[in-house]
């Protein structure tokens, strides 16, 4: 089933009671008793209430009580406000989704199902980044531009150790048969997992970093791929568990090192035509391909704030190191922030798409691909030129000839984001508040922290 576009209603929307009570049923039967209602705050932590089975229809009609303070919740669970937001009072509804409803094959007993944040009043809350991204993906289709996306997921394995401290699961090289082998065990249950979770894996593989594994899965609808991305992470994570790891998305594990990227593909669809692969422009993009590339390049700086939220992001955007710390594009270019992905000839028109390189898995992955998406659309709708690509590393380069960097720090990002003349048009009025008072939060959280100290303190967060 695909993602419910419409809004959640108090009393639940037409046709759910009887879809709740069905499915309730079926989920007792295979042995489920509870179902896990995750959420991603603007810390881009996912945060959950659960119920049990018999509760799911009285979820699907009004929700799930949470307050709404968890809007200005910082990583390490204190608390900021800002003038118009934060505080103890109000509470919020979640309400499922059913179309997402997945038992969890990795959580033997649980289900799990994605939720949309409503208002007591039975309206959208302000700051629901779900919510955000359906209404504009909605907005899209009427205009008959759709988008396909998906997430990359990185990983780092660790044995179980003292505190917060990483003990990598594997010590073969980097990409290395033998990575596979060590962790075989986790990655075949993964894999198994994921199948039986309906998760189309395109594939898994040891990675660069110490413990360092990917999986990359199916592209789906936007909200979908937000979706999965939590989806994937959770399953990891218990698979992870019951082979006695430890698991980390978080941006830099071990400073100094290679990160875990959350690389986003996208591409935007005209009346059905991939505007990345069906042109006549350069690789193959049609103008609003072009258009949509130089859309997001242009926001890049400005969105850093959303897609490298954490400052243990900072840590990973490094030169050299894949991360994409470049603001530029270029055809499979790993070192560009942006790598225009064509795909083998044959497939381009299904296929190609634009990669965001720079992005993490710190990221709330609703309010990304509403910030790319809307970025990219101004561009289109702008007739945005698209700069000439990059080729090799710009770390290369004599001073002067590299592309600019992407902000290098938190504060960096932060003053880059208040001054994004599309934050409003992106996120509303309240997002955007929330997301300079968190981002504040983290940076005098971590002030005055060397580098090994902030990788720990976010290590095993995400
Ligand atoms: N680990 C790299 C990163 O920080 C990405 C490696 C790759 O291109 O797969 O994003
Ligand atoms: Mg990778």
């Amino acid at each position: 089933m695909s993602v419910t576009l419409a809004d959640p209603l108090p009393g639940g929307r037409p046709g759910e009671v009887a879809l709740a009570q069905r499915l309730a049923g079926d989920l007792a039967a295979q042995g489920v008793h509870g179902v896990v209602l995750p959420f991603v705050d603007t810390a881009g932590i996912t945060r959950v209430k659960t119920v049990p089975v018999s509760a799911l229809e009285s979820a699907v009609r009004w929700g799930v009580g949470m307050s709404p303070v968890f809007d200005l919740f910082l990583a390490d669970d204190s608390i900021v406000s800002s003038d118009r937001q934060g505080g103890p009072d109000g509470d919020l509804r979640h309400v499922p989704d059913l179309a997402q409803l997945t038992p969890l094959a990795g959580q033997p007993g649980w289900a799990w199902a994605p939720v949309d944040r409503m208002t007591q009043e039975g309206m959208p809350h302000h700051s629901c980044s779900r919510s955000l991204l359906r209404h504009l993906v909605s907005s899209c289709a009427q205009r008959g531009l759709t988008f396909r996306a998906s997430f990359e997921i990185e990983f780092a394995l660790s044995l179980p150790g003292d505190g917060p401290s990483f003990v990598p699961a594997c010590q073969g090289p980097a990409y290395g048969a033998t990575r596979l082998v060590e962790q075989s065990d986790f990655c075949a249950a993964g894999l198994a997992a994921l199948a039986a979770q309906g998760v189309p894996v395109d594939q898994i593989h040891p990675e660069y970093a110490a413990g360092q594994y990917e999986v990359s899965v199916g592209a789906l609808d936007p909200v979908g791929a937000a979706d999965r991305s939590l989806l994937v992470r959770q399953t990891l994570r218990a698979v992870a568990q019951q082979h006695g790891l430890r698991i980390s998305f978080a941006p830099s594990v071990l400073a100094g090192g290679v990160g875990n990227g959350g690389h986003v593909h996208l591409s935007l669809w005209r009346d059905g035509e991939n505007q990345h692969g069906t042109g006549d422009l350069r690789y193959s993009m049609t103008a609003a391909g072009e258009s949509f590339v130089a859309g997001v390049l242009t926001a890049l700086p400005a969105l850093a704030a959303v897609s490298t939220p954490s400052p243990s992001s900072y840590l990973r955007l490094q030169p050299s190191h894949w991360a994409g710390v470049y603001r530029a594009w270029g055809h499979e270019t790993r070192e560009a922030a942006l790598r225009v992905v064509t795909g083998t000839r044959g497939q381009r028109a299904t296929a190609a798409n634009l990669e965001v390189k720079c992005a993490d898995l710190a990221a709330n992955p609703y309010l990304l691909l509403t910030g790319l998406i809307t970025a990219g659309l101004a561009g289109v709708d702008g007739g945005l030129p698209l700069v000439p690509e990059i080729t090799g590393d710009p770390a290369g380069l004599p001073p002067g000839r590299a592309p600019d960097r992407l902000p290098m720090s938190l504060t960096e990002a932060v003053s880059m984001f208040s001054a994004w003349d599309l934050s409003e048009r992106a996120f509303g009025e309240f997002v955007p508040d929330a997301v300079v008072a968190v981002r504040r939060g983290e940076i005098a959280r971590t002030a005055g922290l060397d580098d090994a100290a902030v990788a720990e303190a976010y290590r095993w967060v995400y």
